[in-house]
């Protein structure tokens, strides 16, 4: 490896620009610090490279990781081994999974923060309660919403907890699917309402509205109207004059000085240099995947077991929110044509079945919505025939007759669910790439079952002539919801971050992503890791880096 010559100290190193990294970048750089962020993908324009190309998006990985360069290995348990697979992939490059994701933004509930405090101890699960509650979370949810542009209605949804703000746009029109939802809903006496959106419907900090598009889900927006970092946050970092952003810059260990502190990262630069940038803080946002492989490969005489990892947590604890639902094939002699592809990727959903009702077999829930079925080249839908004439008849038939009730399953923490470092198989750079174990819990199973039977029930008030449920198997990994590989929580023997994801060991070691979440939610958990990732640069850069220190308690 050639080496280059080091560049100057800086305050603080975000690493990883995606959802959590740029809101740190922002945040931070707007406070004054002088801040470096790496990413390893490019840094695209959006106008320039984004299309709703169906083949060259959802088919041949244009945002997508290539996984025979950067590939990670997947097992069901501790005694199976490891194979190759694409586990919950996301986007690597400046902007990560917002270059391509949905975009639906619910907030949390008050529950979801103190899970082990209402059910106690689960057999075969490592429920935590969160170090901080919904009202630690809340103003930030807010900031999040208005400066990164969000739409819906407040109050639409009953179930919502306290708010200080309303949403700044309107929400999106429902798609024909979505008004079949509300209208079963209403039949069966659920509250219906739009999920609130990562996307303006108004003129919003220089961006023009929604132009009704349905190539969201999965595809590179050109118009700007979805709310990505790439095209807010980034630029508004960059407007500070205190951010540098590296791209094409891998980012291979986090380095200690004699003291245990964190001195800086070595990274590879787009020539293939390896370099070591210093700051006085480190920031990582590279998803909870990849966050926990960046520790685990950071060893050193002082933490031989990875970086901050004296609790032996660093990568257990995985939690992943599959996506599981039924499909509803209606009619299309008595039936509307639904579009079940068309307009944005989900429409109406509702939390009525989020709080735990024991007579349901099971604990929590799990935010459901009404969603596309896809896009023509990926048109599919289970028991669909395969060839021949009989696959051109069903595709006339249910193309424009299908939908689909989707839930984000809710998973339970088990400690031997983890990441950690293939002993194997190794990266285009030479490096262990990431193994994930994973099986569900006995909750998730019951979870899945009971909720795609009742996303069917749905379906057929709605008027499907027949439906077709896709229930838990086993953990593929099929949402990019990633979680839990580096808990928050007030015992360092048991957690690896404090409540402000500071590092247990390394005091100025922070980690903004997923990897914090104590226990997964049952909603997307995007909005509330910006709103987290915002709550926890702004301590860094109003207390931490003036030298003091504070503590949330929570009852
Ligand atoms: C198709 C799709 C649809 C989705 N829809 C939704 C949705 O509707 N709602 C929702 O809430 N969530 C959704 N998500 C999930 C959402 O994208 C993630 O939750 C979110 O992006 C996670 O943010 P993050 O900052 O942790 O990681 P990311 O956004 O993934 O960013 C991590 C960044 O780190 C960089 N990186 C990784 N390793 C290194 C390294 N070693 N050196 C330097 N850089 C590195 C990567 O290149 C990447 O840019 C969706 C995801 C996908 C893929």
């Amino acid at each position: 490896m050639r080496h280059a010559k080091k560049p100057e100290q800086v305050d603080a190193i975000v690493v990883g620009l995606g959802a959590t990294g740029a809101t740190a970048a922002k945040v931070l750089s707007e406070a004054g610090l002088k801040v470096v962020g790496f990413d390893r993908g490019p840094w695209l324009s959006a106008q320039d490279h984004y299309s709703g190309d169906e083949l060259k998006y959802v088919n041949r990985n244009y945002l997508w990781p290539d996984p025979n360069l950067f590939p990670r290995t997947l097992r069901h348990d501790e005694t199976s081994e490891a194979e190759r697979f694409p586990f919950s992939p996301t986007p690597q490059l400046v902007g990560g999974g917002t270059n391509h994701w949905a975009g639906w933004v619910p907030r949390p509930r008050e529950s979801d923060f103190m899970v082990r405090s209402l059910h106690g101890d689960i057999e075969g699960a490592s429920l935590a309660d969160w170090p901080i509650r919904y009202e630690h979370l809340e103003p930030y949810l807010t900031k999040v919403e208005w400066e990164f542009g969000i739409s819906g209605i407040a109050g639409a949804d009953k179930y919502e907890p306290f708010r200080s703000k309303a949403y700044p746009s309107e929400p999106l029109r429902p798609t024909k699917f979505g008004k079949r939802f509300y209208e079963a809903c209403n039949k069966m006496g659920i509250n219906g309402f739009p999920i609130p959106h990562a996307m303006v419907t108004n003129n919003h900090k220089g961006r023009d509205p929604f132009n009704t598009t349905s190539f969201w889900n999965q595809y590179g927006d050109p118009s700007t109207a979805r709310s990505n970092t790439l095209t807010t946050f980034i630029p508004e970092a960059v407007a500070t004059g205190n951010f540098e952003l590296r791209s094409e810059s891998f980012v291979r260990e986090i380095t200690v000085g004699k003291d245990g502190k964190a001195t800086g990262v070595v990274y590879i630069d787009p020539d293939g240099n390896e370099v070591a940038q210093e700051a006085k803080v480190v920031v990582l946002g590279l998803g909870a995947i990849e966050s926990a492989r960046l520790m685990l490969m950071s060893r050193s005489p002082q933490f031989p077991e990875g970086l901050g990892n004296s609790s032996g947590m660093v990568g257990k604890n995985a939690t992943f929110h599959e996506y599981v639902f039924a499909v509803g094939l209606f009619d299309q002699e008595i039936d509307d044509p639904l579009h079940g592809w068309a307009g944005n990727y989900i429409s109406g959903g509702t939390f009525e079945f989020y709080e735990t009702d024991e007579n349901r077999g099971h604990i929590g829930g799990c935010l459901i919505s009404a969603s596309q079925t896809c896009h023509p080249i990926n048109w599919v839908f289970p028991g669909r025939p395969q060839w021949g004439q009989s696959l051109k008849d069903a595709d006339r038939s249910y193309f424009n007759f299908a939908m689909k009730i989707g839930a984000i399953l809710h998973d339970m923490p088990v400690e031997a669910n983890r990441v950690d470092l293939d002993p194997t198989v190794k990266d285009a750079w030479g490096l262990p790439v990431a193994r994930i174990t994973h099986k569900p819990h006995g909750n998730d199973v019951a979870m899945s079952k009971w909720q795609v039977d009742k996303n069917a029930e749905i379906l057929q008030v709605a008027g499907a002539r027949k439906t077709v449920p896709v229930y838990l198997d086993r953990m593929t990994g099929n949402t990019c919801h990633q979680h839990g590989t580096a808990r928050m929580g007030t015992d360092p023997a048991n957690t690896v971050l404090n409540e402000w994801c500071q590092s247990h060991d390394v005091d100025n070691l922070f980690v903004v992503d997923g990897s914090c979440f104590p226990t997964s939610t049952g909603v997307n958990p995007t909005l509330t890791m910006m709103a987290n990732a915002w709550r926890v640069s702004e301590y860094i850069a109003d207390v931490w880096s003036k030298g003091r220190e504070e503590h949330i308690k929570v009852a």
